[in-house]
C-alpha cells in the first residue's frame, strides 16, 4: 500500500519522499480526530471569554 505524500511547497500529493527539495509530510491524517483537537480549542477558547 502507499503512502500519499504532500509537499509543503507546492500543495501537490505525491509518493515521493522528497518534492522541491523538501521532505513531504504524510497526507492523510484522521479527519475525526482534527475535527476534535480543533472542538477542544474551541471549547477553551469560549470558556475564556
Ligand atoms: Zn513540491
Amino acid at each position: 500500500m502507499f503512502r500519499m505524500k504532500k509537499c509543503v511547497v507546492c500543495k501537490k500529493y505525491t509518493l515521493e519522499d522528497v518534492h522541491c527539495n523538501k521532505p513531504t509530510i504524510v497526507a492523510h491524517p484522521p479527519k475525526f480526530k482534527i475535527n476534535d483537537v480543533y472542538g477542544k480549542y474551541r471549547r477553551m477558547a469560549r470558556n475564556k471569554e
